[in-house]
């Protein structure tokens, strides 16, 4: 299910809401009012860091079935300085481990 990023209108609080599509969003948990407008931005780029983060584990999956640790840790640093995604930190991090680098 997509997560949103909410603003409420009256005290500007920002919250994060998982919704159905089609769903109806919940007050504002910080005054209680249900007139909170959806931010647009926000949708597109969780989708599009889970999209980049499941590539990137399905690529250090292939290296590490070829057996070749160091180049999936290689590819892993990389992908985790440029995926802004924890997911992908652990990845790597478990991998020097792995490693002991
Ligand atoms: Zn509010």
């Amino acid at each position: 299910m997509p997560i949103y990023d909410y603003e409420c209108d009256n005290c500007r609080s920002v919250f994060e809401v998982i919704l159905k599509v089609g769903g109806t969003p919940p007050p504002c948990p910080n005054c209680g009012n249900s007139e909170c407008g959806r931010l647009i931005t926000a949708p597109a780029v969780h989708v599009k860091q889970d999209h980049a983060t499941a590539r990137i584990e399905k690529r250090v999956r292939d290296y590490l079935m070829d057996g070749k640790v160091s180049d999936a840790t290689r590819f892993a640093d990389k992908a985790a300085s440029t995926v802004k995604s924890d997911r992908v930190k652990r990845i790597a991090d478990k991998l020097h481990q792995k490693t002991g680098k």
